[in-house]
């Protein structure tokens, strides 16, 4: 069997994937991304989030992605019935990027792949990994491509960004069930012909409409006259509709409001996709000779739209680290890596939690919300989970029971 050696392979081309091979590609280790799939593909996951910004810029991504004229976001807005919670990343409490995109990722992350493999990396397209054998930190990995040609790949480092394949996780048992009661999802991107172009700036957020206490819908307009919609919410939700996946989101469609009329009877571009049971961790991030990034370490929930971000952020932790591994220095995984990482995902497990159960709901739709913590809600929205100077961060597991107490209290004095 054919045999080639790298310093450094990365499996999967999504943002997880592309952020690590730029940043050890720069300095000048030999990493190559092997991919499953041909590019252009879809992958849900539409909405980024201003911390993001600071990876596609440090990775060298920034300017391509400008190019590709996506819509600009600048806030989210959760919508239950009449009343509106609008957040603006430009009136939030963290110093960072008050603005990122919405996009269709098909075309988000072959531009990403496209710019590393213009900076040097090489993108192998069709090739799956198959197999894995560690020897110490060193490892092989066979892969195989479309043509089911297979061959060996050395490397002394493996960064696993392979997404919902959990290519490490699945092949040496480290899947762990997530701690959140099973969702589902059901949806399609829409010719958005009636979408609001007035002042209220529809265009520029993304729309979360709750819609019963545990199911919720994504409203994310791109910049092409296309708007991603889906619900969202616990399985049983989804058994009271029938017929065809497009004739089950036309009802469901139909029963909200808030966007009833806008998308009746507009075309869906695909049949309606649904995934289920999506929510998943790992036992361990990390091992001899690699590294688990983006949705191959673990993934929560849709609502606040920090899929991507955190894929990026582990993928630019994680390179950082192998580069430090690959250069002989000590690297503390478990202080740098897991538990950077799991801050992050901890804050936003305290606010997925709250939306769920209601807490947040009580907060983000009182009558008379406080600024400053609406400030430093926003940055959470915006991605930034790591300012411990906001208690929204450094407090995340209480203060919200606590704040949707307080907000209880002042709406029944007043
Ligand atoms: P991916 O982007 O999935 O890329 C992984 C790549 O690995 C794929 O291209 C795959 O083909 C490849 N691969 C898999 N197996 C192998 C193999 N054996 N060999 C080689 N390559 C392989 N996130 C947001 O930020 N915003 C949102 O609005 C949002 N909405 C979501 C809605 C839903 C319903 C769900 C379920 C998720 C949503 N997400 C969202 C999360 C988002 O989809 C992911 O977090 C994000 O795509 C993870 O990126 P990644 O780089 O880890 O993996």
């Amino acid at each position: 069997m054919q045999r080639e050696k790298v310093d450094v392979l990365v499996i999967g081309a999504g943002p997880a994937g592309t952020v690590a091979a730029a940043l050890i590609n720069k300095e000048g280790f030999k990493v190559k991304i092997v991919e499953k799939q041909k590019f252009p593909r879809f992958v849900i996951g539409e909405s980024l989030l201003p911390r993001c910004m600071e990876h596609l810029e440090e990775a060298g991504f920034l300017d391509a992605v400008k190019a590709q004229g996506f819509q600009q976001k600048f806030g989210a807005k959760f919508v239950r019935g009449k009343q509106i919670a609008d957040f603006n990343f430009s009136d939030q409490f963290s110093d960072g990027w008050k603005w990122t995109w919405q996009v269709p990722r098909s075309v988000f992350d072959k531009t990403l792949a496209d710019e590393v493999a213009r900076q040097g990396v090489t993108v192998e397209y069709e090739t799956g990994v198959t197999d894995i054998k560690f020897f110490g930190t060193d490892s092989v990995t066979t892969v195989e491509d479309a043509a089911g040609n297979k061959k060996e790949i050395e490397a002394r480092f493996i960064v696993d960004a392979s997404g919902y394949g959990r290519v490490i996780p699945r092949m040496f048992g480290l899947d762990k069930p997530s701690g959140f009661e099973p969702r589902k999802t059901l949806f399609t991107h829409i010719k958005d012909v009636k979408r609001p172009v007035a002042a209220e700036l529809e265009g520029n957020r993304i729309t979360a409409v709750a819609h019963k206490p545990k199911v919720w819908i994504w409203v994310i307009p791109f910049s092409t006259g296309v708007t991603s919609v889906g619900f969202v919410g616990e399985p049983s939700h989804f058994d009271a509709f029938t017929g065809t996946p497009e004739e089950q989101l036309r009802a469901m469609i139909a029963t909200e409001d808030h966007i009833a009329e806008r998308f009746e009877g507009q075309e869906f571009l695909f049949e309606p996709k649904t995934i289920e049971g999506y929510a998943i961790s790992a036992t361990k991030l990390y091992g001899d000779g690699f590294v688990l990034t983006g949705n191959a370490t673990e993934f929560l929930d849709p609502i606040f739209s920090s899929g991507a971000t955190f894929a990026m952020e582990s993928g630019s932790k994680g390179g950082k680290l192998a580069v430090k591994f690959l250069k002989g220095e000590q690297v503390d995984w478990e202080k740098d890596f897991v538990q950077h990482m799991m801050q992050g995902i901890d804050t936003f497990r305290s606010f997925v939690t709250g939306w769920y159960d209601g807490t947040l709901h009580a907060i983000f739709f009182a009558k008379n919300p406080n600024q400053d913590h609406k400030r430093m809600i926003c940055s959470v929205l915006a991605g930034y989970v790591w300012d411990k100077e906001n208690p929204f961060v450094k407090k995340h597991s209480t203060i919200l029971k606590t704040l949707a107490e307080v907000v209880f209290i002042d709406e029944m004095e007043g």
